[in-house]
């Protein structure tokens, strides 16, 4: 069995699919595993320390696909860079496809079997192949630290001989993965943190990291979680309450970072411009919903806006930020899963289509797509 890496074609993409330990448990699972040269260049990962695991090193997207049985990426590719893969080659990475349709009916033509990693259920045997909860907690941890470096004051209170610093007020909007990281690192960084969310079961949580919780704890808030554990889309009357909650309190915040999605919808929006202007000169927001259109009504995804003097921070992709251990955590997320599609007798593919993780990533098999969601009318 052969497994390719390929080098991502986005170049803000710094992140690679495979690290030299997950390309050594490969080979030792009696796979030959082909990295494309220059793939861990973002991560801080030369081609000799792949080679050194056991990869041969492919000069370039052909080479490097020729024969291989399992592509691993972080970003889906095009057709056009699977031209020459194998029939029923099997891809897998973070397929993005919502509206990016015809995308995947691309794949679908070229022959490819496409997993993606973003669906994979959360239940405890899928744990460690969650890639949206291995990055969003490093995106949750370093949006704090880009609202720290932007911030023009300290975190901590701090009492000197020269005078007393206030602590910096932080509040989190939005308490899943990425949240939760946020307000323990700010938590640690010594501000006094708040943290909303529509879910109920966030209360205890953002309690337990001595922070304060803050919401609309209507009836609609009680039936806010769906059974997957994800947040619903609330109803206009929510929103305006939340909002009506939240304006009065965001003008008091030095730092606001948000991070509220709801599965396969555009982000909400949360902060509005007036609520922004409300804020102080030098506070900072940071979206992490950016990606999904921001949770604030002025974010420019990619840019950092100024309004009043608050800085609104849009990057994307903080995870690859800190691509060397974003990309070891992802890297071990799809070895998990891999290890799932190889028989351990023949060491060859062994895809089980009854299998619940199987079923929950494959979106294209047989030259059509598979999930519902994605079919083209
Ligand atoms: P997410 O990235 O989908 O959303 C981030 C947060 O935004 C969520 O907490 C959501 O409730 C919140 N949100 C949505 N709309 C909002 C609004 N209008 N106002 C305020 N907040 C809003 O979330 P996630 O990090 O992927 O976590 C989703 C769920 O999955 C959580 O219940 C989490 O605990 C669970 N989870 C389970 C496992 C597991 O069991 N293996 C692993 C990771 C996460």
């Amino acid at each position: 069995m052969r497994i390719a890496v390929l080098a991502e074609s986005d170049k803000a993409e710094p992140r690679v699919a495979a690290t030299p330990e997950t390309v050594k448990k490969f080979v030792s699972l009696g796979a030959e595993v082909a990295v494309q040269s220059g793939a861990g260049a973002g991560a801080g990962v030369s081609d000799a320390e792949y080679a050194a695991a056991g990869a041969k090193i492919g000069a370039d997207p052909a080479t490097t696909l020729a024969g291989a049985d399992i592509l691993l990426r972080v970003r889906r590719p095009s057709a056009a860079e699977l031209a020459g893969a194998k029939q029923n080659l099997a891809l897998i990475c973070i397929m993005d496809p919502f509206g990016n349709e015809a995308a995947l009916a691309g794949l679908a033509k070229a022959g490819v079997i496409a997993f993606a990693m973003e669906f994979m259920p959360r239940i405890t045997r899928a744990q460690s192949m969650d890639v949206l909860s291995s990055q969003a907690n490093l995106a949750g941890y370093r949006a704090v630290i880009e609202a720290a470096a932007e911030y023009g004051r300290s975190f901590p209170m701090m009492m000197t001989a020269a005078g007393t610093v206030p602590a910096a007020k932080v509040f989190i909007m939005g308490v899943g993965v990425a949240g939760l990281q946020a307000i323990a690192t700010a938590r640690r960084l010594g501000a006094i943190v708040t943290a909303t969310d529509v879910r109920p079961a966030t209360k205890e949580q953002v309690e337990s990291l001595g922070a304060k919780f803050l919401a609309v704890e209507n009836e609609e808030f009680q039936q806010a979680q769906t059974a997957g554990g994800y947040a619903k889309e609330m109803s206009k009357d929510y929103q305006a309450a939340q909002a009506e909650l939240t304006a009065s309190h965001i003008a008091k915040q030095d730092v606001v970072v948000t991070t509220a999605l709801i599965p396969g919808r555009p982000a909400p929006k949360l902060v509005s411009a007036e609520m922004v202007r409300s804020m102080r000169t030098g506070s900072v927001i940071v979206d992490l919903a950016a990606e999904r259109g921001g949770n604030c009504e002025l974010t420019k995804p990619g840019a950092t806006a100024v309004e009043n003097g608050v800085k609104i921070v849009g990057a994307l992709n903080l995870a690859g930020r800190m691509a060397p251990t974003a990309s070891s955590l992802y890297a071990k997320n799809l070895l998990a899963f891999v290890e799932t599609l190889i028989s351990k007798e023949t060491k060859q593919l062994a895809i089980d289509w009854d299998d619940e993780l199987v079923k929950a990533t494959a979106l294209t098999r047989d030259g059509a797509i598979v999930d519902a969601r994605f079919k083209q009318a």
